[in-house]
């Protein structure tokens, strides 16, 4: 969500000699990159200051350009899920590089990614692999559209599907220039957790809605879960009138459980969305589904999706690797237990001191929420006082405590983090809320 920098006061890094080579480095490359970024979360837009450069990172820890070390929560915005540089995958890649990075042809790595993540996710019948989250979503729902030839698609305020036209188009909080009236006219918002607004929509639009996409957890919102009965709700209105359901799980996916989040709610979607934690760390989307539907691409049906870079082996060797590695440890377990260990370490001073900072998390997707009430939905989050969050980040990051930058988007615990990194953040966390509180 971006706020207007005049309504309050952002904390800042500016000046502090902490940050010496990083700031020297932001000033420069503000005159060739817009905002010094090619993301623009990564700028600290809703924070305040300026970005943090970084040289190398290696498991739970990121070294930036002055040589400061931080424990890593941003697990750069959701890959890093065995912690940075796992052995494996590195040593995967690198191998992989040498036999030559990409062939614009089919190649064996493909198939093996395919049987990996069908094996992990048995919802998927067939899968496409592209380049990122908003690819496979974008081409997600241009085959969604092909396959129920309706042109309507109902998303969730404060969800977030990439960058795409479609679903920027209509998603108040974050607004964009360049999108054409028409995707506008197309992206219908429903409320997040209310299941009447989207019988509404269907009722009012009969017809006209052939796909409805959800972020079955959301993680742009504050870490959002689906109340019970919400996600199988989707699932039998989209049944009842001939949509598609698209599940993104770009940031859930083999995050929460090897199967997503389909797999920890028990729901199926027709068609789901991957990227982020499962290509190692190499840019990767994916997206696959019901046969029937999937068939639909060309060159077995109609509908067109492409990409240099789709399926390239570096990539693959990534994600089979990460995949394997998830296969076999004890990835799971050892992310939950973290997360409910610094979950548990804040908790009770949080209840006892009565601090408005809400803790909602599921599995090792997780947020700390400055608002009174509990976060269900969008309306909700707009109660966040992004001011105390800009504080508690720039506290943090002077303390060696990496969050992203945004008081909205879920931080990420990896397999990587070790009891000492979250005994260590519990401490830098609650010396920041009480500097913050108390005074
Ligand atoms: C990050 C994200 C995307 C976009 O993925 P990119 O790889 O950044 O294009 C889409 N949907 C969700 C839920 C995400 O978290």
């Amino acid at each position: 969500m971006l706020v207007q920098k005049s309504e309050i006061t952002l904390a800042s890094n500016l000046g502090k000699s902490r940050y010496k080579n990083s700031l020297a480095q932001g000033t420069k490359i503000e005159q060739l990159i817009p905002g010094g970024v090619d993301s623009p979360f990564r700028a600290f837009i809703e924070v305040g200051g300026q970005a943090v450069f970084f040289t190398s990172a290696r498991g739970s820890k990121l070294t930036d350009l002055d040589g400061n070390q931080y424990i890593d929560y941003l697990g750069a915005w959701g890959p890093a899920i065995l912690g940075h540089c796992p052995p494996e995958v590195v040593q995967a890649c690198q191998e992989t590089l040498a036999l030559g990075p990409v062939f614009g042809a089919p190649h064996s790595l493909e198939l093996v990614m395919a049987e990996s993540v069908i094996n992990a996710c048995p919802n998927i019948e067939k899968i496409r692999f592209v380049s990122s989250g908003t690819e496979a979503v974008m081409s997600a729902i241009r085959l969604a559209r092909g396959y129920s030839r309706r042109e309507k698609i109902i998303m969730f305020e404060g969800g977030y599907h990439g960058h795409s036209d479609a679903t920027l188009a209509s998603n108040g909080h974050l607004s964009s220039g360049g999108i054409p009236g028409g995707s506008r006219a197309a992206t219908l918002l429903a409320r997040y957790n209310d299941l009447d607004s989207v019988r509404e929509l269907f009722e009012s639009n009969s017809d006209q809605i052939g796909t409805v996409i959800v972020e079955p957890v959301c993680g742009s919102m504050g870490v959002v879960v689906p109340e019970p009965g919400f996600l199988e709700g989707l699932r039998q209105l989209c049944d009842q009138h001939g949509a598609v359901l698209i599940f993104d799980e770009v940031i859930t996916g083999f995050r929460l459980a090897r199967g997503g989040a389909q797999e920890l709610y028990n729901v199926k979607a027709d068609l789901s969305c991957f990227g982020k934690a499962l290509g190692g760390g190499m840019p990767i989307g994916a997206y696959g589904g019901k046969r029937e539907i999937m068939q639909r691409l060309i060159p077995d049906g109609d509908v067109y999706q492409a990409g240099t870079f789709s399926g390239n082996p570096v990539t693959m060797a990534g994600g089979i690797a990460t995949l394997a590695q998830l296969a076999q440890g004890d990835a799971y377990r050892l992310m939950e237990e973290r997360a409910a260990a610094l979950f548990a370490g804040l908790e009770p001073v949080i209840r006892q001191k009565h601090w408005p900072v809400q803790l909602q998390r599921v599995g090792s997707m997780f947020s700390i929420l400055f608002a009174a009430a509990p976060v269900k939905n969008y309306q909700d989050s707009l109660t966040i006082d992004h001011q105390a969050f800009s504080h508690f980040f720039h506290d943090l990051l002077d303390n060696g405590v990496y969050l992203p930058p945004s008081g909205v988007d879920a931080a990420c615990i990896s397999a990587a983090h070790s009891p000492e990194d979250i005994e260590q953040t519990v401490k830098v966390m609650l010396t920041a809320l009480d500097r913050i509180f108390t005074g």
